[in-house]
């Protein structure tokens, strides 16, 4: 395992600073990430860079699922269930942190209807494998409107830390990354782009070279230097708002799939351990950074969910937050435009536009074919990207998140390395505490709320 700590992230803006790239990726998402995994593994020379930590953006405030969608296949798009099925079948037997879960969907008066879920069940598992689904009837487990529930397998993940095991396969092969480095600007020179970066940390800007640009930046590729074609009018900001709970309100061990009695729109109630996640909406925003619940997004999550369990209403949620998708297309209703991903080239610029985490290998796949027909990397591999860095999911490793895993904060520790904010959100201020107690003993200084380096004094 090669060292990627602050102390190397440091040497890396410095050797980076007036040097030449193969391809420059702006993102250190899912997306971003999965690409920069794949093209490193293709030897294509990388540096990814995102201008906070890597998976502090959408893809970690998603529902956590690594899933088909049912709901895409009742809309009708049988090819995207299709491949996110086999994505989904690809990363449990891959990943460490992907896991199966039980899923329980409604069936009654206001919820979905009998014949047509076991249909889709039965479509589902053609396309993606599994148990038949029974349905069960309802014995006062859920309100009475719902006559009984069938339950099917899907798989959840920490989609935070899935990103983070990327960028460190991505670093494993090569690649340069480097969380709190931001695009600023670029110009077209021969041969490929100059680009301005700056260390969000130091204020300090720096140039490299690069045959070409990927644009994965999510909800914010608009303002990242976006190629021919990329158009506010085609790509759309949907937000979404979740609540955590602590897992004692809700004993219940399946997770529940169910239409909100508000406005019927599909929700999750999903137990993890020891929380429990619940949301989901789904709204168009003009911004990127509408990341703020309001009291009305919180107020209509809780009502939905109290149709599940009452103690929805009454309990106050431990965490809430808010996730911007980037979908590509034009209609009135979010909910109706598709979750594929679009990828748009101009020139010496590739921009990714969506792209579910479940689907992150795809995205990657068909960006490093597109790269290397454009600057002859030689064949791309059908596997690519694999997850050359097992990680540590679910364990309490400080250490690791410093040391192997570049974490700058302490909130870069347990919200995208741990896990604690999202699973254990209990633990907060315990963990800040070993975290505190890791650094002294090892003397790493914080300043300005990053680790520090401390260079040995020059002669
Ligand atoms: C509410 C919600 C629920 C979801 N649930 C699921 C689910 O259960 N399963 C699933 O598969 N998918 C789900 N999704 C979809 C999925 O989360 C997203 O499609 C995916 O995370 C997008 O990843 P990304 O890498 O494109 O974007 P991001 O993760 O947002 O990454 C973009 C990165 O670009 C960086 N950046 C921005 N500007 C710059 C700049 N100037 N310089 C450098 N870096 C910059 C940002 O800091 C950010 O880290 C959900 C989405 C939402 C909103």
């Amino acid at each position: 395992m090669k060292p990627f700590s602050y102390f190397t992230r440091s040497d890396d803006v410095l050797s980076s600073n007036g040097a030449s790239f193969d391809v420059l990726v702006v993102g250190g998402g899912i997306i971003g990430s999965g690409v920069a995994n794949a093209l490193s593994q293709s030897g294509v020379r990388v540096i990814l860079v995102d201008r906070s930590d890597f998976g502090s953006g959408t893809s970690s405030k998603s529902s956590k699922l690594i899933h088909g969608g049912l709901r895409y296949l009742a809309q009708g798009r049988m090819k995207l269930t299709r491949n996110l099925l086999k994505e989904r079948n690809y990363l449990l037997q891959h990943s460490e942190v992907v896991r199966k879960e039980t899923f329980d969907i409604l069936v009654g008066r206001g919820q979905f209807g009998k014949t047509s879920i076991r249909a889709g069940l039965m479509l589902y598992r053609l396309l993606g494998g599994g148990r038949p689904s029974r349905f069960i009837e309802n014995k006062g487990e859920y309100p009475v409107d719902v006559k009984g529930y069938f339950s099917y397998t899907d798989c959840v993940t920490d989609d935070a830390y899935l990103t983070v095991m990327n960028v460190v396969s991505a670093h494993e092969n090569n690649a340069v990354c480097l969380n709190y480095v931001s695009f600023q600007r670029l110009e077209k020179v021969e041969g490929g782009i100059k680009v301005q970066l700056m260390d969000v940390i130091t204020g300090t800007e720096f140039e490299v070279q690069a045959k070409m640009i990927i644009n994965c930046a999510g909800a914010w590729i608009l303002k990242v230097a976006p190629g021919k074609g990329v158009n506010p009018e085609t790509t759309r900001l949907s937000k979404g708002v979740h609540l955590i709970y602590p897992r004692a309100i809700y004993p219940r061990k399946n997770s529940v799939a169910f239409k909100s009695p508000v406005d019927g729109r599909q929700m999750f109630v999903i137990p993890r351990d020891k929380v429990v996640i619940v949301g989901t909406t789904d709204t168009f925003t003009d911004s990127p950074d509408d990341l703020k619940v309001s009291p009305e997004e919180k107020d209509y999550v809780k009502k939905s969910c109290s149709f599940v369990s009452d103690s929805f209403s009454k309990a106050n949620p431990m965490v809430e937050y808010a996730g911007i998708r980037t979908l590509y297309g034009t209609g009135t209703s979010p909910g109706k435009l598709s979750r594929d991903f679009k990828i748009i080239e101009d020139g010496i610029s590739i921009t990714v536009i969506g792209g579910k985490v479940t689907d992150y290998r795809r995205v990657a796949y068909k960006v490093a074919k597109l790269v290397s027909s454009k600057i002859h990397i030689g064949k791309v591999s059908h596997d690519i990207p694999r997850l050359d860095y097992p990680g540590l999911p679910w364990h309490n490793n400080i250490e690791t998140a410093i040391n192997f895993e570049c974490a700058m904060t302490s909130s870069d520790i347990m919200e995208r390395r741990l896990g604690t904010y999202f699973f254990d959100p209990e633990r907060l201020d315990e963990t800040t505490k070993e975290i505190l107690e890791f650094l002294e003993k090892n003397n790493v200084k914080i300043e300005n709320g990053f680790f520090h380096v401390q260079r040995e004094k020059e002669d």
